[in-house]
């Protein structure tokens, strides 16, 4: 019978050491398999970029394109303040001109206004285009004088300057060939009163051939300004020309009001009234029309020659203009 032995201490601790080593061994093991390899990933996340993590996770295109495509409202609101704030003290200086119309060729019929009082005044300049292009810068000059000097104009009237009733004459030549719209047609002749296509020369402007359109306010010029007028409540009217045959009055048969308006104007002035008569039959004219039609007291200034504006002499005249009382 054996006596039971019993197991040598170093036997033991080597027994003891293998049992600890298959231990550490199965958890090892354990370890590798993928599924469970959690510590595996942190390490991965540990180690490589915050952002290949991520990008697995998230839609790329969502996040980026707020950043790269900016926001239509914001780019909205950062485009128009700058140039809102531009606008605001530009206009202080010096209002645009109201665009009544355009010519033939498309330029604007620009007006520019003056005062708020109630009772309305028109100044129409350049109808008969380049030839007279002295009534332009007259106006130009006029229009700057007034934005100076706003107390110029009495507190109980608006004064409307149309600069430019023939662009397109204006911009062709500074000489006869300027006179007439883009179609040949002298705008004086087209207005829809006693309105002829075509006329007695005799004692007429005579120098290139012209007529007065192909019917009474066939022209966008002309319609552009009937328009205007007809919107308004117009108390006087000049109409500039040059040159040096005086001042008309507008009416036909005479209008008592043209007439006085005339008078008080030639009074203050160097034009002569009654204008020189040269014996020209007028037919289709501006403040004939106004006068005849619309009742407003009309009168056309001839400066005095094809250059000068007689701004001082034209100063005096706005005054009176202005003033004057029907
Ligand atoms: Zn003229």
């Amino acid at each position: 019978m054996a006596k039971k032995r019993k197991m040598p201490k170093f036997l033991m601790i080597v027994w003891g050491i293998n049992i600890i080593g298959l231990v550490g061994l199965g958890f090892f093991l354990w370890d590798k398999i993928p599924t469970r390899s959690q510590p595996e990933q942190d390490s991965l996340q540990a180690t490589d970029s915050p952002t290949l993590v991520s990008a697995p996770s998230l839609a790329p295109t969502t996040y980026l394109l707020p950043t790269v495509t900016p926001n239509p409202r914001g780019t909205h609101i950062v485009v128009t303040t700058p140039t809102a704030f531009e606008y605001v003290p530009s206009t202080l200086q010096a209002p645009p001109p109201m665009v009544i119309g355009y010519s033939v060729m498309g330029r604007p019929l620009e007006v520019y206004k003056f005062g708020h009082g109630a009772s309305e005044r028109l100044i129409v300049a350049g109808i008969h285009g380049g030839y007279e292009w002295n009534t332009i810068a007259l106006a130009d000059e006029l229009i700057e004088e007034l934005y100076v000097h706003p107390e110029l104009v009495p507190a109980d009237v608006t004064l409307y300057i149309l600069r430019a009733l023939n662009p397109d004459g204006e911009a062709r030549a500074h000489d006869r060939t300027g006179r007439v719209n883009e179609n040949g047609v002298d705008l004086n002749h087209n207005f829809p009163y006693h309105w002829k296509e075509e006329w007695d020369r005799e004692g007429c402007w005579n120098y290139l051939a012209t007529t007065g359109g192909v019917g009474p306010a066939s022209e966008p010029e002309t319609t552009a300004l009937i328009n205007f007028i007809s919107l308004h409540n117009f108390d006087a009217l000049i109409s500039y020309h040059s040159a040096a045959l005086g001042i008309f009055a507008g009416g036909m048969p005479p209008f008592a009001p043209s007439d006085d308006l005339a008078q008080s104007i030639a009074n203050k002035s160097p034009y002569a009234y009654p204008p020189v008569n040269t014996g020209c039959d007028y037919s289709g004219n501006l403040t004939d029309w106004a006068s005849s039609v619309e009742g407003i007291p009309s009168v056309d200034i001839e400066l005095s020659n094809h250059t000068d504006t007689d701004f001082g002499a034209n100063l005096r005249i706005l005054s009176v203009f202005l003033s004057w009382v029907r």
